[in-house]
């Protein structure tokens, strides 16, 4: 059943069980997402599609909260243009985005200052190379969960990798952080069609961007093949 409900002081319909964030999109309304994605479920981890809801105390995540009748909504007030500019400045401050042009776009539009907390440091976590399909740099990874997602019920049923660890320390591992081919994994490379930031790359366009030049890929790939041939013999 359709209901009305304001967005930005714009009166506009909605169906039963639509979230905020359709809402909002359905009447052009600009929302950003990061860990949100149509293939995945919606888990509201990222907190950057928060929304201001009148006689709410707390911002609301749009990706999760379901539009009600007469609801006043502010997508773009202060507070939420704050807390938005605040998570890109966390974020930006200890994962490298230099691979998420999405991320970077929002970091303009939300006058977000990298530099605000000089205390953070970058995680470096070395490059994760374990299999001949893609390549793991978990220095990207800004724990979006939605590689977990589709390794699990939103797709592949795989269940190949989880969250691990904890607090700053937490990242995207595989159990007792075996090597891809020791687990469940299937390389169907769905975690690498929704990961959002290059954490999660084909090995191909890796070597083609760390070597320059498709002479540079063979070249490696030689390298590669000669050494497992006699790590074999
Ligand atoms: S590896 Fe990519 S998809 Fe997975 S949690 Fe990190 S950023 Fe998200």
């Amino acid at each position: 059943m359709a209901f009305s409900l304001w967005i930005d002081g714009e009166e506009v319909e909605a169906e039963e069980g639509q979230t905020l964030l359709e809402v909002a999109r359905a009447h052009g309304k600009e929302v950003p997402v990061i860990c949100y994605h149509p293939a995945t479920t919606a888990n509201a981890l990222c907190r950057i599609c928060v929304v201001e809801v009148e006689r709410q105390r707390l911002l609301q995540p749009a990706c999760i909260v379901r539009a009600a009748p007469g609801m006043k909504v502010s997508t773009q007030s202060e507070r939420v243009r704050r807390a938005r500019r605040t998570i890109l400045e966390m974020l930006a401050s200890t994962v490298d985005l230099s691979d998420a042009p999405e991320i970077q776009a929002m970091l303009e539009t939300y006058q977000a200052d990298p530099e605000r907390f000089p205390e953070a440091h970058p995680r470096h976590v070395p490059i994760k190379d374990d299999n001949p399909v893609y390549i793991r740099d978990y220095a990207k990874c800004i724990l979006c969960w939605r590689c977990v997602q589709v390794c699990a019920e939103d797709a592949q049923y795989t269940y190949a990798i989880n969250f691990s660890g904890r607090g700053y320390e937490t990242q995207i591992a595989t159990f007792y952080d075996h090597p891809l081919p020791e687990t469940t994994c299937v390389f169907c490379g769905q975690c690498i069609g929704v990961c959002p930031t290059g954490a999660l790359k084909p090995k191909l366009e890796f070597l083609l961007e760390t070597t320059g030049s498709p002479e540079g890929v063979l070249e490696q790939l030689a390298a590669h093949w000669s050494q497992r041939r006699r790590r074999r013999a």
